[in-house]
């Protein structure tokens, strides 16, 4: 039958494309590379279920992009013989939205004012209706790879409502063709596209056709030779897989036979989108098996505090049928997780010393995530905490040190590591619990996290060093002051006078009043009984995340 459904969109899906529609865009060539990705991500899927899954319709047709510009009717055509889509997954995957991750986009976008900045479109799990930026129309004609099944036309002008009809049988994978709005007829143009692969999709690991004619080398670039790859070629790379317009802050490739044999480029990002408040980062490392795409953006692969990282880790030890089940409890996976999160520690622990600069600007946006890791993954626990690093009496504001820097230059005598804790420096400095330490001229670390003294609480001691928090009651630093003792003192008897008042003042708000032998100049400060406050400030901030 060739009956026209017509379907609304879903409400968040009109907004976005009312917002998408109607705005001025920097960058908005980039929709070539937001359909280009879903080309090749259906291709990528068709491989894995050509190796893995029955037969396939159509076995033969070969996995390329192609991309027809017409001058004259003013479209744009990309097509794919990747999997296809079937009408239910026309309805669900280009009618709603499944990601988690709209909402902060849309945040993102209002945000923005009148000029809007689209370009991270893709991350957000939404790429394909950056279409609607240069198009007034698409047309979509697709074939779903399983034997049995319809071809199916999806059309839209992006306003409200899209329809879907039965269409005559055609090979499988999808077709899409753009009616180019005006002012965008430059894209019916194959000089323009082409510069714009160039741009954004050099890396994509399918033939790209324009017009006929092949624009793209085809390569997995971890495979390749180190000596053999550029700084561009490798930015290229991460900008194509992490849908990014910026260049990585850092990068690691490395391959390794034992103890598993390993392919794998990590790169960190400019930014930490967390700390934007964009919500929770999706993990970002694929899983290959030589070179063929075993599961996309694995929770699996590297520990959930690694989620920042992008990139891809292939290994030919992994069975190529494994299932997403399976991999839950596999050995040989729980093995590579280890291995390259090792590799990938001892990589910044190196960058610490040969690149202490970029180190820092690392630990200052994405040390949250070493934070979370050090507080709970007991297996890289200690490589985690070697990168650690704070602020202390004995910097600047600003510089920081590392547990080692503070041990290395403790006194003999000093039998443990201080740490005290505080919103700010200037607060910290103000306040009397560091005097006594000033006086005696031992450095104390300055955490400004919460977290930093729940890790501190959690591993106790660093190198034999018990980890002492400055406001704990039972301080003892050795020798008593009584040389200290002014004239003005007060009397014993005075002493026990004042602690019996101040105790009656403030009833069940402490649990003991003492004469204090740790202050020098400040009259009175408040300590913890239970050691140490980190659990209580633990708590507070929590209850404030909820
Ligand atoms: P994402 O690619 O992040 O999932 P998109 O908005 O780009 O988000 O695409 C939404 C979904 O539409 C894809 O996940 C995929 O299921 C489907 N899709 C898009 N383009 C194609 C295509 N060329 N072939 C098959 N499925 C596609
Ligand atoms: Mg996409």
């Amino acid at each position: 039958s060739t009956a026209v459904e017509t379907k609304e969109f879903q409400t968040e899906i009109r907004q976005l494309l009312d917002i998408v529609i109607h705005s001025l865009y920097t960058d908005r060539e980039i929709f070539l590379r937001e359909l280009i990705s879903n080309a090749a991500d259906a291709m990528e899927k068709l491989r894995y279920t050509q190796l893995t899954g029955p037969e396939v319709k159509d076995k033969d047709a070969v996995l390329e992009i192609h991309i027809d510009t017409d001058d004259n009717s003013h479209t744009l055509t990309i097509t794919d013989t990747g999997i296809g889509m079937t009408k239910e997954e026309l309805v669900e995957n280009l009618g709603t939205i499944a990601h988690s991750g709209s909402k902060e986009f849309f945040k993102h976008l209002s945000a923005k004012g009148d000029q809007k900045d689209l370009n991270l479109i893709g991350q957000f799990g939404v790429g394909f209706y950056s279409a609607f930026m240069v198009a007034d129309k698409v047309t979509i004609y697709t074939r779903s790879y399983h034997q049995e099944g319809e071809s199916f036309t999806w059309e839209s002008d992006g306003v409200g409502s899209y329809t879907i009809t039965e269409g005559e049988d055609r090979v499988r994978g999808t077709k899409m063709v753009l009616h180019l709005k005006e002012d965008a007829y430059d894209f019916a143009k194959e000089e323009t596209i082409k510069r714009v692969i160039k741009q954004y999709s050099s890396f994509v690991p399918y033939p790209i056709m324009v017009n006929e004619q092949k624009v793209n080398t085809v390569d997995a670039l971890w495979t390749k030779n180190k000596s053999e790859i550029l700084d561009n070629d490798y930015n290229e790379f991460y900008k194509f897989i992490a849908n990014a317009h910026d260049e990585p802050l850092l990068r690691l490739h490395f391959s390794s036979d034992a103890p598993l044999n390993i392919n794998t480029l990590l790169f960190v990002p400019k930014e930490n989108l967390e700390q934007f408040g964009f919500g929770r980062t999706e993990p970002g490392v694929s899983l290959y098996c030589k070179k063929v795409l075993i599961q996309e953006k694995s929770p699996l692969v590297l520990p959930e505090w690694l989620r920042f990282l992008r990139g891809v880790i292939d290994s030919e030890e992994l069975p190529l049928n494994i299932s997403r089940e399976t991999m839950q409890d596999s050995a040989l996976i729980s093995k590579l997780n280890k291995v390259v999160t090792s590799r990938f520690l001892k990589f910044l622990d190196g960058q610490a010393t040969a690149e202490p600069e970029k180190f820092k600007e690392f630990w200052e946006k994405f040390n949250f995530f070493i934070k979370e890791g050090a507080a709970n993954d007991y297996t890289h626990q200690k490589d985690l905490i070697k990168l650690l690093r704070f602020e202390s009496s004995n910097t600047e504001a600003g510089e920081l040190v590392s547990l080692a820097d503070y041990t290395g230059r403790m006194k003999d005598d000093q039998s443990a590591i201080y740490y005290v804790n505080g919103p700010s420096r200037e607060v910290i400095e103000s306040g009397p619990y560091l005097e006594v330490f000033r006086n005696k001229g031992i450095e104390v670390i300055y955490t400004y996290a919460a977290i930093d003294d729940y890790i501190f609480g959690a591993i106790r001691e660093h190198e034999g060093k018990r980890l002492i928090s400055a406001d704990e009651a039972d301080l003892n630093l050795g020798d008593t002051e009584e040389q200290d003792r002014r004239e003005e003192a007060l009397s014993e008897e005075e002493v026990s006078n004042l602690t019996s008042w101040l105790k009656e003042v403030l009833g069940s708000k402490v649990t003991d009043v003492r004469e204090s032998k740790r202050l020098v100049d400040s009259p009175a400060v408040v300590l913890s009984p239970y050691g140490t406050n980190s659990m209580q400030r633990m708590m507070q901030m929590m209850n404030k995340d909820l």
